[in-house]
């Protein structure tokens, strides 16, 4: 049976949240591509990491209702009991601090909709959970949303900066070809 997510807080907090978890999350990979990202430039599909990304997704989550859409935010999947639980599927830890932030973002904006929840990292190729709580990493989020926004209005995208996972990256082309 599908879930039901009903917020019953303050939505008005959240529209002030505009951006999305994906934003967050490139932020912390490179800021290049959290703008490529926001203008409009998607390669990603040309990916095969994120092909491989929603392959597992399917197959290991299948029986989830998967990516449940609150506001501008779109999570992997929820399970509700005693508290809420967010659910996120990553392919490797590479990037786990990226996914960390992702997943603050979400406790944050639903905390914005008076709603109290914890967050679940699943690293499926690695038969791994990291659970993810809001307590002591408020003013760490605030921050992120703030580079955020600091980011997407920039006239030009930031100076790429190489980085071992750049040759994975969907936008390596138009950062180094
Ligand atoms: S190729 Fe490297 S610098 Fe360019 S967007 Fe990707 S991670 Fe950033």
């Amino acid at each position: 049976m599908p879930l039901r997510f009903s917020p019953c807080g303050n939505r008005r907090s959240a529209e002030l949240l505009s951006i999305r978890g994906t934003e967050v999350n490139y932020l912390f990979i490179c800021p290049t591509k959290l703008w490529f990202f926001t203008h409009g430039i998607t390669m990603e599909q040309e990916s095969e990491w994120v092909d491989l990304g929603k392959f597992l997704h399917e197959q290991r989550y299948e029986n989830e209702e998967k990516e449940v859409l609150v506001g501008s935010i779109k999570i992997d999947f929820i399970r509700k009991g005693d508290i809420v639980e967010v659910h996120e599927v990553k392919l490797g830890k590479s990037m786990e601090k990226a996914h960390e932030m992702q997943a603050l973002y979400y406790l944050y904006y639903l905390k914005k909709l008076g709603i109290k929840a914890k967050a679940i990292l699943h690293y499926p190729k690695l038969n791994e959970t990291k659970e993810i709580t809001l307590e002591g990493h408020e003013e760490e989020i605030k921050e992120a949303i703030r580079e955020v926004e600091k980011t997407k209005p920039l006239p030009t995208p930031p100076k790429p900066v190489k980085q071992r996972s750049a040759k994975k990256c969907a936008y390596y082309e138009l950062c180094w070809i």
